[in-house]
């Protein structure tokens, strides 16, 4: 197992004086390493809110959230950012690639806070590696914005794994897409994480990518239901 949630929490203040609005209740449940999944849900059902949260860029009211064992609620600040820059990849719907720094550049920013120096060098030949297997060869010297809004997705996407880290956080990477580079990411996104056995959590509102994953939960009411289709 990589990842268990024990009864999580969280509540923020609804923007009435004195009220809130319980987002997420009690969720409990496990990840396993190479595992794929889906969080399913409307806008506002709280996906974001559980994934930043799984992801350490949220902490919860309560509850508690085990990473191959240890318990990482009581990791300092400090503790955390090591953490997430090792063991958890971002993608976002946003790219957010630096304009002024080339494909391959783009792709190496989370190796320059790394301190183990071979693995550090291994890096860049893997980055380069990584943008073959994407088709992005030609454009590796290129600035994001003279690449179309998928090419610049797959370079999030080798970005988000260049450290290999053991759980990758998709958060509607699709959702500036139009549908066919849409499907594209999903299959690059099931692909590497068949390849590097990068455990993936993808949320979305499309049940066409939730109907790829091989678990899918729905997020009602603030708890997970797992909602596997029986194709
Ligand atoms: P989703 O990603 O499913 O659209 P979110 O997790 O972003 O949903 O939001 C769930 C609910 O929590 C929404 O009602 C949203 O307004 C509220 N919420 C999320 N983040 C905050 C915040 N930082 N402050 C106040 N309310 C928030
Ligand atoms: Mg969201």
């Amino acid at each position: 197992m990589l990842l268990r949630l024990n009864n999580i929490n969280k509540a923020f203040g609804s923007g009435q004086p004195g009220q809130i609005k319980q987002v997420l209740r009690d969720i409990s449940m496990e990840i396993d390493q190479g595992e794929n999944l889906a969080f399913l849900g409307p806008s506002g059902s709280g996906k974001s809110t559980l994934l930043n949260i799984i992801g350490t860029l949220d902490k919860p009211d309560s509850g508690d959230l085990f990473f191959e064992g240890r318990n990482i609620i009581e990791y300092s600040e400090d503790q955390l950012a090591t953490f997430r820059n090792r063991q958890i990849g971002f993608i976002f719907q946003a790219h957010h690639l630096l304009p002024q720094c080339s494909v391959l550049e783009n792709i190496l920013v989370p190796t320059l806070p790394l301190r183990d120096s071979k693995f550090k060098k291994e890096r860049y030949a893997r980055a380069l590696e990584l943008i073959k297997e994407v088709d992005l060869w030609e454009h590796r010297d290129k600035l994001p914005g003279t690449l179309s809004g998928g090419e610049c997705q797959r370079v999030a996407v080798i970005r988000a794994l260049i450290n290999e880290p053991k759980l990758l956080l998709a958060d509607e990477p699709t959702g500036s897409l139009d549908r066919k580079n849409a499907m594209g990411i999903i299959s690059l996104l099931l692909k590497l994480n068949k390849e590097l056995n990068t455990s993936l959590i993808v949320v979305t509102h499309s049940m066409e990518i939730g109907s790829k994953m091989t678990n899918t939960y729905d997020l009602v009411d603030g708890q997970l239901v797992l909602s596997n289709s029986p194709s």
